[in-house]
């Protein structure tokens, strides 16, 4: 059966980021997925309980998402405001969703606290990035879950075929 993929839902164009905007990715792999009906559209930030649209939030000091995981980091919001709880919440859902949808693979958009599996931003909002899994990236990876950034669709299109 053809693998099924949970795809950030934001590539998908969906309103569903901290700025009530989307960030469509635009690729015919992405086109094909969708006349496949591969794509299962899922936003861990929303699910966790956050309204759109919301202040930007990074994970605090330089840490990323399996330090949130530890205890050992918070996911803070430019106004000051902790969403350490929504993030975890949201991060939870997605797997649990993941599972139930069989989506052995996520595609997720590089860069945010929740979703970023490259990089993250630093905690300063001085767009300073470092390497390092958000927090639903983080928590997929420990579920098992292949995860693939929006600039790895290469690579995830060549893992699919392999599995097909
Ligand atoms: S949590 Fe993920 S899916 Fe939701 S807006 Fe942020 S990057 Fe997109």
């Amino acid at each position: 059966m053809s693998p099924k993929i949970l795809i950030s839902a934001c590539l998908l164009g969906r309103p569903v980021r901290y700025d009530g905007r989307g960030k469509p990715l635009h690729d015919p792999i992405i086109d094909r997925w969708k006349a496949e009906d591969r794509l299962i559209g899922f936003c861990p930030e929303q699910a966790g309980g956050l309204p759109t649209p919301r202040p930007p939030a990074e994970i605090e000091g330089g840490m990323n998402g399996e330090d949130v995981l530890a205890g050992r980091a918070r996911v803070l919001e430019v106004t000051g405001g902790d969403v350490t709880a929504e993030f975890i919440a949201g991060g939870r859902n997605a797997v649990a969703f993941a599972h139930e949808q069989g989506c052995r693979f996520a595609l997720l958009i590089d860069g945010s606290p929740s979703c970023g599996s490259g990089f993250v931003y630093d905690g300063s909002f001085s767009g300073t990035r470092h390497p390092g899994f958000g927090v639903t990236a983080a928590l997929m990876r420990q579920a098992g879950i292949e995860v693939f950034s929006d600039r790895e669709l290469d690579r995830l299109a060549a893992r699919v075929e392999d599995t097909a």
